[in-house]
């Protein structure tokens, strides 16, 4: 898809402020500090459109993408940070809840890990999390570059293995540096729109 449009809509807490408009989402998921951002800013062709990593202490958001009118990207608080109060915990589980268990627009989540390493607890418990709800989810193995192409397939079977992946779920290996895997995320996106 060629982007010529991408805009924030809304920083939403709760599900009365979600846009009221039936274009299909897809939602985007990953642990702090993944490349998230990186994903999103290098498919939608943007410097800085996402802002990177939530850290503590600012307020946790989904935040509503417009892309070319024609979907929205939703960009969850990432998880897994160390340092997260029990408090603000609580409240990203009750965020995350109401959304995913309620919203029809939602087609897919795109769920987004490190290829270099076993998805950690955290991943395992997001994807067991979207599959509880039967969300279609597609793993984004981002930062290819990092590896050596000899392993991708092995690190790939790694990520198939430790989420225990549905045979209906892919994982696309990924890479903000070098925009390897784009033309398949997108594909993939599509597919579900
Ligand atoms: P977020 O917290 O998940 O949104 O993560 P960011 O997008 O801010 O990325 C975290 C760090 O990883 C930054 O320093 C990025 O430059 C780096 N990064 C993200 N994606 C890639 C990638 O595909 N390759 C490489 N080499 N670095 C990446």
């Amino acid at each position: 898809m060629k982007v010529t449009k991408a805009e924030l809509v809304i920083s939403a807490v709760s599900q009365k402020q979600y846009p009221a408009v039936s274009m299909p989402e897809i939602a985007l998921a990953g642990r702090s500090n993944v490349g998230k951002s990186s994903f999103i800013n290098k498919i939608i062709n943007r410097k800085a459109l996402a802002r990177t990593s939530s850290k503590p202490g600012k307020t946790q958001t989904l935040n509503f993408y417009n892309i070319n009118d024609v979907l929205h990207f939703v960009d969850v608080p990432g998880y897994g940070y160390a340092k997260v109060s029990k408090k603000e915990r609580e409240s990203w589980g009750k965020m995350m809840e109401e959304y995913f268990s309620t919203r029809e627009q939602l087609k897919a989540t795109a769920l987004i890990v490190d290829i270099r390493h076993e998805p950690t607890n955290d991943d395992v418990a997001m994807y067991e999390f979207l599959k509880h709800f039967d969300i279609p989810v597609i793993i984004i193995a981002t930062k290819l570059d990092k590896i050596k192409k000899s392993q991708v397939s092995k690190h790939v079977k790694r990520v198939k293995e430790t989420l225990e992946i549905k045979p209906e779920d892919q994982v696309i290996p990924f890479s903000a540096e070098t925009a390897q895997g784009k033309e398949e995320a997108w594909k993939a996106i599509q597919s579900f729109l």
